[in-house]
């Protein structure tokens, strides 16, 4: 395994010529680190997807790419040399307008990946310039040309044998030579056509890149010092964990603890990289250690919030001794592709959660055409605004716990609830508008 480091930043870390300027030294820190997988710059995406949902009136789109020029140029502004990064940026946003235009007649995931893809793409070319001015041989790489994925634009998947050669070809040599500097979320598929791997990626390409280039170690740079037992902005009283496991830190991602995107620790696992989770703006706070091995196991380790569920409840008074009903249900949500995330059965109803953390965003909406033949074979009702809460920790499955748990929840209304499947959680769907109390309430109960 070669002794270096990939570190990513997030799109708060380079928010700006400040925040830029705290990686650069957070690189120069390390001589390890010769691989730097970068987000958009902060809230750039969120304007992207906007254009990306096509707005038909020309003033208010010509507002948001405005927004999105500023935000580029106050960094640009700061440079010494911002001659070639600028021409470099004004290429990309002349591109975010055309396809920002586009999308006002007709808007499509293959457009959206095309139009987001442009934050990271104009966030590189900055920092990678910004590095040089500070003394580091810093050079831009696109990402695109070894970030293989599938054509499932919005959330694609990547292909790893061919991210693996590629990466071993084109990747590790330059990465002998220089700091490279990367685009995270974004990939291509077989034909070169631009595809994203879905909101928050940045994290997983930087995972993937890891495994690809065989990194000892992966730096995920944040705005919180490290994985917190549950999201800090939700609890203040939220404590930082110095170390988890693989299993305890997927388990939070999974559910929704946005410091991580979900898939981010496949990768490492798969390799053994230990990864790092800490802040860009506050190093010296340290941060947490995801590692294989780790010295406790508490039973209950945190908190994880996953907001824009969707609860699809199917009824039909023929299921009550029948067999074959879920089988049925269950081929037609495989045809159309549609993902099931949590399940509960009764003898006539079955209530399940459809999940989405694709690129376009929002809460995720059962097909009509899915719709249309499940009601072939029984009622379908949908609801919206839920959110799943989760309590995540270990052998969770053979310690009384419940009535501690169910005890502070007596006042909230739980519409699902998953318990015993798993030894690693607990988890519930309530109203989106009292989740946060919810993980408030527990977080008081179990961990403070
Ligand atoms: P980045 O842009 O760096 O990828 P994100 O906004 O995606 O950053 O993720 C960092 C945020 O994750 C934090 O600001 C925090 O609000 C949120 N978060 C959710 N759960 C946790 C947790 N358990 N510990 C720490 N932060 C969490
Ligand atoms: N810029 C992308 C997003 O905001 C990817 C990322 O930051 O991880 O979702
Ligand atoms: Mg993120």
């Amino acid at each position: 395994m070669s002794a270096f480091n990939v570190a990513k930043f997030g799109g708060t870390s380079v928010a700006d010529f400040a925040a830029m300027s705290r990686c650069s030294a957070i690189i120069e820190n390390n001589p390890q680190t010769k691989l730097v997988v970068s987000s958009a710059c902060s809230g750039v995406t969120n304007l992207l997807v906007e254009l990306a949902n096509g707005i038909a009136e020309p003033e208010q789109r010509a507002q948001i790419i405005t927004q999105i020029a500023e935000i580029h140029h106050t960094i640009i502004d700061q440079l010494a040399e911002p001659t070639q990064v600028e021409k470099d940026v004004h290429a990309i946003l002349d591109v975010v307008k055309s396809c920002a235009e586009a999308a006002s007649f007709q808007s499509s995931k293959k457009l959206t990946d095309h139009l987001v893809a442009c934050g990271e793409l104009m966030s590189t070319h900055i920092l990678a310039q910004l590095m040089r001015e500070r003394g580091v041989n810093a050079v831009r790489f696109d990402i695109r040309d070894v970030l293989r994925t599938d054509d499932n634009y919005g959330k694609a998947e990547p292909q790893l044998n061919e991210i693996s050669a590629l990466a071993q070809e084109k990747l590790t040599p330059l990465c002998q030579q220089h700091v490279v500097i990367t685009q995270g979320f974004i990939g291509s598929d077989e034909q070169g056509i631009t595809t994203t791997l879905g909101r928050g990626g940045s994290d997983y390409s930087a995972a993937l890149i890891a495994e690809a280039v065989q990194a000892s170690g992966l730096e995920i740079w944040t705005d919180v010092p490290g994985i917190y037992s549950t999201d800090p902005r939700i609890a203040p009283h939220a404590k930082p964990i110095p170390e988890i496991s693989f299993s305890e830190a997927s388990e939070m991602a999974n559910f929704g603890a946005k410091i991580l995107h979900p898939s981010t620790l496949l990768p490492a696992l798969r390799d053994g990289i230990p990864v790092f989770v800490g802040s860009s703006k506050e190093p010296e706070k340290g941060g947490t250690w995801i590692r294989q091995e780790v010295e406790s196991a508490p039973q209950f380790r945190a908190l994880a919030l996953r907001s824009n569920q969707t609860m699809v409840t199917l009824h039909s008074a023929n299921m009550f001794q029948t067999y074959g009903f879920l089988a049925k249900v269950f081929e037609i949500l495989a045809k159309h592709k549609i993902s099931v995330d949590l399940i509960t059965t009764s003898e006539i109803s079955v209530s399940l959660t459809l999940d989405k953390t694709d690129t376009s965003g929002g809460s995720p909406e059962l097909p009509q055409a899915v719709k249309d033949e499940l009601q072939d074979l029984c009622t379908v009702k949908v609801e919206h605004d839920l959110s799943l809460v989760a309590l995540i920790g270990n052998q969770m499955e053979n310690r009384g716990y419940a009535k501690q748990v169910f005890g502070v929840l007596d006042n909230f209304n739980l519409r699902m609830i998953c318990y015993g499947a798993s030894d690693h959680n607990l988890c519930f769907l309530v109203d989106s508008s009292s989740a946060k109390e919810v993980i408030q309430h527990l977080h008081a109960e179990l961990f403070e």
